[in-house]
């Protein structure tokens, strides 16, 4: 495999072709932002943890089934994916309150949901990535029925597959976004990452946050956070 010219650069990521038009190098940055872009900055080390939480991610979640955009691990920083078209939804879902669901239905962080739930938003950076339902989504083409069934089916399989391996690490997963993709036959397959960027995990006994929300919201010991939550995944994958 060579690493061609680059392609795309996104705000976390770069993505490279290859000489294979079904493969892709993606390359994890250390740069963050919130609020839509609104905040910039970086968190040290950031793009080496995402890059290996998401692939250790991944790996376990194929052998549970579910299909994903991951081949292999060129190095630190870098990835080799399937080539996909993404799916421009942003499928999130959530087992506890916090964040955007809280303000928006006006309780309080921390709720603890009977059952989990999912939403979309249309990814669409100019319009602010509107909540959208699924008719909304069948209407503007975004994806087929039958589509929408598998995003539905396999994120609600993510969730638990993710919810048990971070019990195991004393880790409450409280909510994450998923994005997915399809690859050159059509099928679907996860695609994008899954990191503490993507996701809010909280210490299950402190509740200590332990993701972006110590960026997003100015609360010091992000490096910290990144670093501690890798180091209790690796200890229990
Ligand atoms: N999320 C994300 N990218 C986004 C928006 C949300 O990865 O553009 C993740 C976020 O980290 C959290 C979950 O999706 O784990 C739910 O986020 P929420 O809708 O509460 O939005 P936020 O409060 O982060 O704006």
């Amino acid at each position: 495999m060579v690493k061609g010219v680059q392609i795309y650069e996104g705000k976390a990521k770069k993505v490279f072709a290859t000489d294979d038009p079904e493969r892709l190098v993606v390359s994890y940055k250390d740069d963050a932002t919130a609020f839509n872009g609104l905040k910039k900055g970086t968190i040290e080390g950031k793009g080496v943890i995402n890059n290996r939480m998401s692939n250790a991610l991944m790996r376990m979640l194929e052998k549970q089934g579910i299909p994903t955009h991951f081949e292999k691990e060129l190095s630190e920083r870098e990835t080799l994916v399937k080539r996909v078209e993404i799916v421009p939804l942003e499928v999130i879902v959530r087992n506890i309150s916090a964040g955007s669901f809280a303000q928006r239905y006006g309780v309080a962080e921390g709720i603890v949901f009977d059952a989990p739930t999912i939403e979309f938003s249309y990814k669409n950076d100019a319009l602010g990535d509107p909540l959208i339902n699924e008719y909304h989504a069948l209407a503007l083409k975004l994806a087929s029925k039958e589509e929408l069934e598998t995003i539905k089916e396999y994120a609600f399989r993510i969730n638990e597959a993710l919810k048990k391996i971070w019990l195991s690490c004393g880790v409450t997963l409280v909510d994450f976004k998923l994005e997915f993709g399809r690859i050159f036959d059509g099928s679907i397959v996860l695609a994008d990452e899954i990191s503490p960027d993507t996701c809010r995990l909280w210490d299950s006994e402190t509740k200590e946050k332990l993701d972006k929300d110590r960026f997003r919201r100015d609360l010091g010991g992000v490096e910290e956070a990144y670093r501690e939550i890798m180091g209790r995944l690796e200890k229990n994958l």
